[in-house]
């Protein structure tokens, strides 16, 4: 399996650091308002990497981090009158409702900022007594300068940055480029505290702790979208190498942009969009397949025309699976020899498949291959026997969970909750517990489901 590696710019081939494991660390959302439809494609298309090694028998241990103490969620929280906690609570539970309706599995750890400061701080300490770090008035920073191979992720020079950097007057700093490891804490600001005085962790230490924390001091892969590059992770492996005394990540993976009609997402310019406001618009699952209609290095554009192109392509897959469906309850028999020789077509897409997704996961070719798919069946399938049918519904859903793509009816599954939901709803009425009464009838009006009191009892229908 090949990955472009960010560190060596070519693609490599992957190799773990433990045999079976896969350990991945994705730098997660600062959770200070809803999550917009950029941080969603590192979510979808990092999800994607993890179900393909999971397809592939990994073990993997993904871990995705929340930023839950910055500058943002403390501001935030001053406007609302309420504590930074309240806004990062809310803002991760929203993240995670966006998560689910995009079908990206919950990591295995979603460690928070604030309730890892503990060893944020023993690994500032180390770094401080080796000399990488030092403390100036309450503030801790990095001493980059004694970091020898500081810029090589992102293939920038010292001395090239140092030339170009402000200094402030008032910096306290002994190098333009060391960064900050903790700062003091100000008046109204959430603050823990610590061997130089109370304050709050700079951002990148979060990451180089968790990781070492959850994953260990060498991870296989390192992920996030390409704007993390500098400093975020380059400042995360001089922290990390500096403390440990071992290699970071051996592969780094980054996410090229999504734009909106060909312009940068900016709140200023009006054309920012929350995967909230979007999915009012689109069901989700549409938008994960959009984003992975292209390679997760090319920049994506947002746009009307191209999320609708999506949907039809999407629907023309879903629709030839709900084809197979109905054709499973009526086909018969075993392959026939024409069968035989359709399967050997369908094997061939799905090495294609595979090859695609083993070539840094092009999931673009990848998707390309399940159309062949749907069209082989489209054309096969009606005149097959029953084992060619299941063959190709396992098959096609199969590639498809890969991708993250539901491909189950909903209809299917819910004849006969929905028969249960009503008869729990008239035993509650019953009972006069009409909070649940009425909670089961928004709860099936939310899947389109209405119910119609009539003498002769409840009737329901879809909307
Ligand atoms: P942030 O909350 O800004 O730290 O971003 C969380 C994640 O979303 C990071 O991996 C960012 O690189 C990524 N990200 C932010 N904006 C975009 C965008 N427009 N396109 C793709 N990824 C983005
Ligand atoms: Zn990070």
């Amino acid at each position: 399996m090949k990955l472009y590696n960010t560190l060596t710019k070519q693609k490599e081939e992957f190799v773990p650091v433990h045999e079976g494991k896969v350990g991945m660390y994705v730098c997660g959302p600062t959770v200070y308002n809803y999550i917009h439809i950029g941080n969603a494609r590192p979510m979808v298309v990092f999800d994607t990497v993890r179900r393909y090694f999971e397809y592939k028998g990994y073990d993997v241990n993904y871990v995705s981090n929340f930023t839950d103490v910055d500058d943002k969620i403390i501001k935030k929280a001053n406007e609302e009158g309420v504590s930074a906690s309240e806004i990062s609570e809310r803002f991760i539970e929203e993240c995670k409702k966006d998560m689910a309706g995009l079908n990206v599995k919950p990591a295995t750890v979603h460690p928070k900022a604030t309730e890892e400061i503990d060893g944020m701080i023993v690994m500032i300490q180390n770094l401080i007594d080796k000399g990488y770090a030092y403390e100036k008035d309450g503030t801790v920073y990095f001493r980059t300068r004694k970091f020898e191979h500081y810029g090589q992720l992102s293939k920038k020079n010292l001395d090239d940055m140092r030339a170009g950097a402000r200094i402030a007057v008032s910096d306290e700093k002994e190098d333009s480029m060391d960064f900050v490891l903790w700062k003091p804490k100000k008046e109204g600001e959430p603050s823990w505290p610590s061997p130089w005085g109370d304050g709050r962790p700079g951002w990148h230490i979060e990451c180089s702790e968790m990781s070492k924390k959850y994953i260990g001091t060498t991870i296989d892969i390192h992920a996030g979208g390409e704007d993390l590059i500098f400093p975020h992770h380059e400042n995360e492996i001089a922290q990390s190498e500096a403390a440990n005394d071992e290699p970071f990540a051996k592969y780094w993976m980054h996410n090229a942009f999504l734009n909106i009609d060909n312009k940068k997402m900016s709140k200023s310019a009006g054309n920012f969009f929350t995967v909230r406001e979007i999915s009012e618009k689109y069901p989700l699952q549409i938008i994960r397949f959009f984003m992975l209609s292209a390679h997760y290095r090319s920049p994506l554009n947002f746009s009307d025309t191209l999320v609708e192109a999506a949907k039809n392509g999407l629907e023309r897959i879903l629709t030839a699976v709900d084809n197979l469906r109905e054709l499973k309850k009526t086909a018969q028999g075993s392959l026939t020899e024409s069968d035989q020789k359709n399967m050997e077509e369908a094997g061939a897409l799905v090495s294609k498949f595979e090859e695609s997704m083993e070539d840094d996961f092009n999931t673009a070719d990848a998707i390309s291959a399940i159309f062949e798919l749907v069209k082989l069946s489209n054309v096969t399938a009606a005149k097959g026997s029953l084992e060619y049918v299941d063959y190709l519904y396992d098959t096609i859903t199969k590639l498809c969970d890969i991708l993250g793509i539901v491909t189950d009816k909903e209809e299917d599954l819910l004849d006969a909750d929905i028969e249960a939901l009503i008869e729990e709803r008239q035993a509650a009425r019953k009972a006069k517990n009409f909070a649940r009464a009425d909670e089961i009838r928004d709860m099936l009006a939310e899947k389109g489901i209405i119910l119609e009191d009539t003498r002769a009892g409840v009737k329901w229908k879809r909307a």
